[in-house]
């Protein structure tokens, strides 16, 4: 017999959105454990870069910024109808702008401190609340709040099945490293916080494509647990085809400095005062590392006429499309961005950055040889730069030669022709890289209602069961810098008030 153990409420998952659902549900005096999986909790939250979108803080207010949640949720569509053609769900995109001031508020009054708000168009006034250092915060902060109010944190606990009595989710089964299966029973309520499923080649093959379920995850832990879980009881899953990915450069071997300050109430507070106060230079110094790490390659320098090279010095694809899928099987799964003198001094200075946190700053080529030396590579000639990058320099050669006097497509089987592009001809030569292809994250989440319950294929609220975060994304499209995060914590904080009011449930 597995062991049981009883709680008003379990919330599955311990990153952003979990941490927030339990902290609301115990604020209303509910019993509440976290199950988490991984030794640490965190999850996809923890290594965000950790901006989040909002109308009236307190940030907004002390910069003069006259806003509101109604034109936030009108600049939405206008994110939305850049990047897609199909609806969003209306009704959840004005919870989450409504909820948004909030939001950011009660995480300010936990401890997290934010700088900015910066700006992104098409949103009509700054709205990105970058917190300090970094997404750390958030689970620092909200883990300190969970336990100072007595939520049970379980870690190494795997939800596997979740528990029904009379159709109604009653608590789910869980492994321990180690020990027989668990029970924990929910009286009120379960809520799925579990994240997406980046990190299941076997969902992701299903909803996506083959190319997107062999590309490496960001987050190894990001299984969809939630996502199945609820899909045995009959739920579904809304946008299940969308994602966000392509080549990203490598991790630092070494992490930054900026990544090991202690995410504290007061040495955030400072450091916030001396970047609203310090010199431009300064400030470019604080960010330029974190930048330079955790960023994605700027599209428009392949436009610009830099091509991708495998490491044994091949083009292997058509550059100019947005996910460049083949990435994942070239050898090692890498390749670098090659660039000629020509096109280095464009993209050394403005309007031509090579990666950017939008509003907050912009890194150019000069920037990478500054902060990420490992990445960066140079050479007088192509040879010299093959030799700088550990590469067959004669075959780099004779690729850089083939590109360069390709005017027509006239290879069909191999990558494209040059065509109106840039020959790649003035010395000094460099490349960048290696660039391997990530998935940052899948959007397919569950349908839920405004209440975020779970809902079935007729739309029938699935009773006592939740969803928040990724799993609860519910047809949202939260497109923009800033949204996801912002549905994670609102969504959160919803679904643990919702489950301690049982009423119409
Ligand atoms: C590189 C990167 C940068 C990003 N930057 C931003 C940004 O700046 N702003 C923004 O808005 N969004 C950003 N995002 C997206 C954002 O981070 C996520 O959408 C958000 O953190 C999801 O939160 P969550 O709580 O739903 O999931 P998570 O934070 O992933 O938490 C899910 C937790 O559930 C646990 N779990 C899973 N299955 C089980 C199980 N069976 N049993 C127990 N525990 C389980 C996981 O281990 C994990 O800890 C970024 C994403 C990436 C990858």
């Amino acid at each position: 017999m597995a062991e049981e153990r009883g709680y008003d409420v379990v919330v599955i998952g311990g990153g952003g959105s979990g941490l927030a659902a339990a902290i609301a549900a115990a604020d209303q005096g509910a019993g509440v454990i976290v199950l988490e999986k991984n030794p640490v909790l965190g999850g996809t939250t923890a290594l965000s870069v950790g901006v989040i979108s909002a109308t009236r803080t307190p940030n907004q207010t002390r910069m003069g910024i006259v806003d509101s949640p109604e034109a936030h949720y009108e600049d939405m569509e206008l994110f939305s109808k850049i990047y897609t053609s199909r609806a969003d769900n209306d009704a959840l995109r004005r919870v989450l702008a409504e909820n948004l001031p909030d939001t950011v508020q009660w995480l300010s009054s936990l401890g997290v401190e934010f700088f900015g708000p910066t700006e992104e168009s098409p949103h009509r006034k700054p709205r990105m609340h970058n917190a300090l250092p970094g997404a750390r915060s958030y689970i620092y902060h909200l883990q300190r709040r969970a336990k100072s109010i007595g939520v049970q944190i379980l870690t190494n606990a795997r939800a596997r099945r979740l528990l029904v009595s009379d159709g109604r989710v009653v608590g789910v089964e869980f492994d321990q490293p180690g020990g027989a299966g668990t029970v924990a029973r929910a009286a009120r309520g379960v809520i799925l916080t579990t994240g997406d499923y980046s990190a299941n080649p076997d969902m992701k093959r299903e909803l996506i494509s083959a190319a997107v379920a062999d590309a490496a995850p960001v987050n190894p832990n990001s299984t969809g647990d939630g996502q199945r879980m609820a899909l045995e009881l009959g739920a579904k899953i809304l946008n299940g085809d969308m994602f966000h990915g392509g080549a990203r450069f490598v991790a630092p071997a070494k992490p930054s400095w900026i990544s090991k300050l202690p995410p504290s109430r007061w040495l955030m507070r400072l450091t916030n005062l001396a970047l609203r106060y310090a010199p431009t230079s300064i400030v470019r110094r604080f960010v330029m590392g974190f930048l330079t790490s955790v960023l994605v390659p700027s599209h428009n320098l392949f436009g610009a006429g830099a091509i991708l090279v495998n490491k044994v010095g091949e083009r292997f694809a058509d550059e100019s499309r947005k996910t460049v899928f083949e990435l994942a099987y070239q050898p090692d799964g890498i390749a670098y961005i090659l660039l000629d003198g020509e096109l280095a001094e464009k993209f050394s200075k403005a309007p031509h950055e090579i990666s950017t946190a939008p509003g907050f700053a912009y890194a150019y080529l000069g920037d990478y040889e500054k902060n990420r030396l490992d990445l960066f590579h140079k050479g007088s000639t192509l040879e010299e730069l093959a030799r700088s990058m550990g590469i067959d320099s004669a075959k780099l050669a004779a690729t850089v030669e083939k590109y360069n006097t390709s005017d027509a497509d006239d290879a069909p089987a191999g990558p494209p022709a040059r065509g109106q592009r840039p020959r790649l001809r003035s010395p000094p030569f460099y490349a960048l890289g290696p660039v391997r292809n990530y998935i940052n994250f899948t959007d397919g989440g569950l349908a839920v209602n405004e209440r975020l319950q779970v809902l079935d294929a007729q739309d029938r609220a699935i009773p006592g069961l939740y969803a928040a975060g990724s799993a609860g994304q519910g047809g949202l499209l939260l497109k923009g810098h800033g949204h996801h995060l912002g549905w994670a914590f609102t969504s959160g904080r919803l679904a643990g008030k919702y489950v301690t009011n049982r009423a119409g449930v």
